[in-house]
């Protein structure tokens, strides 16, 4: 099997299918302004931080690799491109000016990685780790989001307890801080390194995902991206792509246009049949009404009669029979107050007698519902 990336374990673990569409059936997704924006960010953070000996590059030098490194796929317009343009000229002039005063020469810019867990193999990019006073190790993410990241996101970001696996493996050394990186603010976000039990559980995770994946397990799952670049091979979705040629239809499968006039009719009906309910809810009740007030069983129409009774269930109250039953020593038989076994002890001639008479004089009804039954006059006759 291939290796994994963080960024198709996630794709898998929101659709199995979607997956299998971009990484396995080799669709290519559509071209995103929001992906483009953030490569070129993340090409700009690799350039300054990425340099042999200090000083890194000037503000003019950054500035100017941002406009050569442009991606422009996937904007809506020329006006949206030119605002982003700007906008990240902005976001980049306030990260020279933040990193520039005290830079430091990380350990490592956009670290390819390729590790082992659990048999599976993983591969990334880290986009910046470095090295603490302390000798420990901070793993940095960029991120162009744009909303801050909470500290619950921090707490379940699977992408950096990823790094954190991958960075403990290449350099041995123990991680004490993990960062997304909000570019659009330049504010770090940063918390603790992941502990024993939500490593593992990530380990358990990619060996989860690379099991379904060899298992051929790919089930259309709808989540809050849907429909996602593919909607056309996508169960949930592919009905709108059909092309409706009744002749091609195969028998017992409804061609589109009839199956979307039998959705609307489906939809109409089941409001039908709820307005239906509710009129004969109250027929009903009339017609109890009226049997009980004059005292009938059955009552005539012209082709019909509805015969009424009111069916009584009878049964033990439970508080009853502990309270006779518990003394004796007999209440655990008759457990979460079975009828059943109640019965069973009823029948059960090692049970004193007197105790069995006292039980079915405990016998009482404990529900009554009416019932109407429709007969039809003319037939029978
Ligand atoms: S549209 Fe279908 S295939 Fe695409 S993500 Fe949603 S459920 Fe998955």
């Amino acid at each position: 099997m291939k290796p994994l990336s963080y960024t198709q374990i996630s794709i898998y673990q929101s659709c199995p299918l979607c997956y299998k569409l971009q990484y396995i059936d080799g669709l290519k997704p559509k071209d995103k302004w929001y992906f483009s924006f953030g490569a070129t960010l993340h090409l700009c953070a690799e350039y300054f931080f990425k340099v042999r000996v200090p000083p890194p590059p000037s503000l003019d030098e950054l500035l100017d690799f941002y406009e050569s490194s442009w991606l422009s796929e996937g904007y809506e317009s020329a006006e949206e491109e030119t605002k982003y343009r700007a906008y990240g000229r902005e976001i980049l002039t306030n990260f020279w000016q933040i990193h520039h005063p005290d830079f430091k020469m990380p350990l490592a810019v956009e670290r390819m990685f390729y590790i082992d867990i659990e048999g599976v193999k993983l591969r990334g990019y880290i986009d910046r780790v470095d090295k603490l006073e302390s000798g420990g190790l901070s793993i940095v993410d960029y991120k162009t989001n744009q909303e801050l990241f909470t500290t619950e996101d921090l707490g379940k970001n699977l992408q950096l307890t990823l790094y954190q696996l991958a960075v403990g493996q290449i350099w041995q050394l123990p991680v004490e801080r993990l960062t997304l990186y909000h570019l659009r603010s330049n504010t770090p976000c940063s918390c603790g390194p992941r502990g024993e039990s939500q490593l593992e559980a990530a380990r358990q995770l990619v060996f989860e995902v690379a099991e379904n994946i060899a298992r051929e397990r790919f089930p259309a799952v709808e989540n809050q991206y849907c429909p996602c670049d593919f909607p056309e091979h996508c169960p949930y979705y592919r009905q709108q792509y059909m092309v409706t040629e009744p002749e091609l239809t195969r028998q017992g499968v409804l061609p589109g246009l009839i199956a979307a006039e039998a959705v609307e009719d489906y939809v109409s009906l089941q409001a039908r049949i709820k307005e239906l309910e509710s009129q004969l809810k109250e027929v009903r009740q009339m017609i109890i009404d009226f049997c009980q007030t004059e005292g009938l069983n059955r009552v005539f129409g012209r082709e019909h009669a509805i015969t009424y009774k009111l069916l009584e269930k009878a049964g033990f109250k439970e508080d009853e029979i502990r309270a006779l039953l518990e003394p004796e020593g007999l209440w655990g038989r008759v457990l979460s107050f079975d009828p059943a076994k109640l019965k069973q002890l009823l029948d059960d001639e090692e049970i004193a007698e007197d105790i069995r008479n006292k039980i079915s004089t405990l016998r009482r009804v404990t529900a009554a519902s009416p019932r109407l039954w429709v007969r039809r006059l003319i037939e029978e006759e």
